[in-house]
């Protein structure tokens, strides 16, 4: 059996390439019986189609490659899997 590798394609473009994306921000929220605020201080990452410019987020890049999986695991059923 040969070595086979497929991609995550941009849906929009056919694309496989990707560049990281960073948003960072701060989640501001009130103590109780103060007037303090605390924040948490958040980094997002989304991932983006060098191509058309396209936004994917990590979850939707995970679901992709699990229906590449599953659509490989049909065509070339395997009795090693369990
Ligand atoms: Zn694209």
């Amino acid at each position: 059996m040969g070595l086979h590798v497929d991609h995550f394609k941009c849906d929009n473009c056919r694309s496989k390439d990707f560049i990281r994306v960073y948003n960072f921000s701060l989640r501001f929220h009130g103590v109780n019986f103060s007037d303090d605020l605390i924040y948490d201080e958040q980094t997002s990452e989304v991932y983006q189609c060098m191509e058309c410019k396209k936004r994917f987020t990590r979850e939707e890049i995970e679901e992709a490659l699990a229906g590449i999986r599953k659509a490989r695991r049909k065509r070339t059923p395997s009795t090693l899997e369990g």
